[in-house]
């Protein structure tokens, strides 16, 4: 069950609850990288392509981020998911990407979930799902099926209205601007 941000936000831990330090993978700091994940979801939208991004944490540092440039690299492999992947094998210097969390504002494509599993990251945190083309856990789940060898951890809804609106807001201004033209 995943506990929803604002409720952490809005209503204090009881007093025996409390640590002086609060534990790693808090919602909190979901929230943090989703934002980051949706800065690089803006510079998409900025390039006029579908507004989606990606961010992928080690050690609660970020080693690679990416934003979908598949208008502007004209090739379907230019996913925010397959960039951020790319540069974070870059930064371990290994294609092996375990112990590592992917931010994704919208569930994975069938390619990107695949890039996901083989590059064996150990979770997978999106913002909101997509009846389209997602599948992890819309269509189908590629994050989690027990016939592979190896299996992503997957959390979801993570600032899901932001990345809903800023989608939305996208589509809106294209089919104005489809009209006009
Ligand atoms: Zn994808």
């Amino acid at each position: 069950m995943e506990i929803p941000v604002t409720a952490v936000e809005k209503k204090p831990l009881p007093t025996t609850m409390r640590t002086a330090e609060p534990p790693e993978e808090l919602p909190l700091s979901d929230e943090r990288y989703m934002k980051e994940a949706l800065k690089q979801a803006k510079k998409a939208f900025a390039h006029g392509e579908v507004p989606i991004g990606a961010v992928v944490v080690y050690e609660d540092r970020i080693i690679g981020r990416g934003y979908n440039r598949r208008n502007t690299d004209k090739v379907a492999l230019a996913h925010a998911e397959i960039t951020a992947i790319k540069k974070a094998a870059k930064v371990m210097g290994d294609w092996r990407l375990e112990g590592c969390t992917i931010y994704i504002t919208l569930e994975p494509c069938p390619m990107c979930a695949g890039a996901i599993v083989q590059s064996r990251i150990d979770r997978c945190v999106f913002a909101c799902s997509s009846d389209k083309a997602g599948c992890a856990g819309s269509l189908i789940n590629l994050l989690d099926m027990k016939e592979f060898n190896h299996r992503v951890e997957i959390s979801s809804g993570i600032l899901e209205e932001e990345s809903r609106n800023l989608l939305q807001s996208f589509f809106k201004n294209l089919r104005s601007s489809q009209k006009e033209s």
